[in-house]
């Protein structure tokens, strides 16, 4: 591959090309398993590159705070059809510029700083937006935090309930980063409904499965949905929230002109793009491969001794606690990364290591699908995984240079989708 496919940026600036060129080699030849990724489609990565970028449009359509809005409108307006036509809601503000800032919008929305917020924590899968320390979300308002039993790596609906009714959090987050369960939105609501708060699923994670049917959807249970678009969903780096039309008016508010200046118009129109491929039947097929693979990826994995939290995965992740393969997260990572497989380090439940040196690593299906591997693929998947993992405990750099070359091979026979071919 050369940065001929982006032939003016090379003329302009051939250094940055050289670095995209780089980027596109990589994203081909290597087998991508952080389960936040994926790849796009060539017609998303179109529209996200296009002179819609040139134009500002604060404001909503038909309530723009600049003229000139014709067709920017027409985007924005399709975009949010799309969505609420595919997850079954209201209300939806295709706006946020990121999975982050649409949370904070829900505080901006339904919060004062210093009132209670409730989430799962960071270190039991949760996010850090959900009022976490580190985070302003944590730091502006008063987050309490629930996690997993520690003999079924589960959601303790129990525990969530009494902190729930302690606390009275003004708004309760659902969902997280590193959860491999289906999330019983219902079983939230209840609780929320209980404790007078606002229920918020975050749905980042798992939006394209919620959209191929392939996980339950939490639209008739909480208040707002908010999730990113880039993950399962195939869609550019974005971000939406989504409403009953009781809450509509604070949510739009609240990213505009609460948090927000001017919309990034070509990413809402990839966002359309995308929107209107996931709601094809080829995009059901995907969800449920997506979910397939990882059940498939799991029960290798489990053959192969390797223990995984709650046991195994209900959808697109798998979180691998790797303590009794005598290798620390970073370390296996890093060793995954010259091996040709690409994968986060991660904190496992109940971790006793540190969050920058934890014990896990976390992995998922949703970019190998994209690729159209299939269940008959993950054992030799998993037998990658364990001989890179063993060969980081023994310090074999060879072993991971063969592993390199067999994964290069399996990803050669699997284009991906938007990327130039070689
Ligand atoms: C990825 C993610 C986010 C944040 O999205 P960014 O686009 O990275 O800001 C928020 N919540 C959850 C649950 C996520 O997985």
């Amino acid at each position: 591959m050369s940065a001929n496919h982006h032939p003016a940026l090379l003329a302009t600036d051939p250094e940055l090309a050289s670095f995209i060129a780089a980027e596109e080699t990589l994203q081909a030849q290597t087998l991508r398993l952080i389960p936040s990724e994926n790849y796009v489609s060539a017609a998303v990565l179109e529209a996200s590159g296009t002179v819609l970028q040139n134009k500002y449009s604060e404001g909503y359509p038909g309530r723009r705070y600049y003229e000139g809005q014709q067709n920017i409108d027409r985007v924005e307006a399709l975009a949010v059809e799309r969505a609420k036509g595919l997850f079954g809601v209201d209300h939806a503000n295709v706006q946020p510029y990121s999975g982050s800032p649409a949370n904070l919008a829900v505080y901006v929305a339904f919060a004062k700083p210093g009132d209670t917020v409730m989430g799962m924590a960071l270190p039991m899968g949760g996010h850090l937006t959900h009022g976490w320390g580190v985070s302003a979300t944590g730091s502006w308002f008063r987050g309490v935090q629930y996690g997993v039993r520690a003999d079924t790596g589960l959601i303790d609906y129990d525990a969530v309930r009494d902190l729930a009714l302690a606390e009275r959090p003004k708004i309760m987050f659902c969902g997280g980063t590193a959860l491999p369960r289906t999330i019983d939105f219902a079983a939230f609501a209840s609780i929320a409904r209980e404790a007078g708060s606002v229920l918020v699923a975050d749905v980042a994670h798992i939006a394209g499965l919620i959209a191929g049917g392939a996980h339950p959807s939490p639209a008739a249970h909480v208040d707002v949905v908010s999730t990113t678009t880039h993950k399962t969903l195939r869609g550019p780096r974005g971000a939406m929230l989504m409403c009953r039309e009781e809450h509509a008016k604070a949510i739009d508010k609240a990213v505009f002109p609460g948090l927000q200046g001017g919309p990034h118009n070509q990413t809402t129109a990839g966002i359309a793009v995308a929107l209107h491929e996931a709601a094809q039947p080829a995009f059901t097929t995907y969800a449920h491969a997506v979910v397939a693979n990882a059940k498939a990826l799991a029960e290798a994995l489990l053959a192969r001794g390797f223990d995984l939290v709650s046991g195994g995965t209900d959808n697109h992740l798998i979180l691998m606690d790797l303590t009794s393969r005598g290798v620390a997260g970073k370390i296996a990572a890093k060793a995954l990364d010259r091996a040709g497989i690409v994968v986060n380090y991660n904190t496992v439940p109940f971790d006793p290591r540190k969050p920058f040196d934890p014990s896990g690593i976390r992995i998922g299906t949703p970019s190998l699908t994209s690729r159209g591997l299939a269940p008959e693929h993950m054992p030799v998947v998993a037998e990658w995984i364990s001989r890179a993992v063993d060969a980081a405990a023994k310090g074999d750099e060879p072993a991971l240079a063969v592993v390199r070359a067999e994964v290069g091979d399996l990803m050669a026979a699997h284009p991906a989708p938007g990327l130039p071919l070689a």
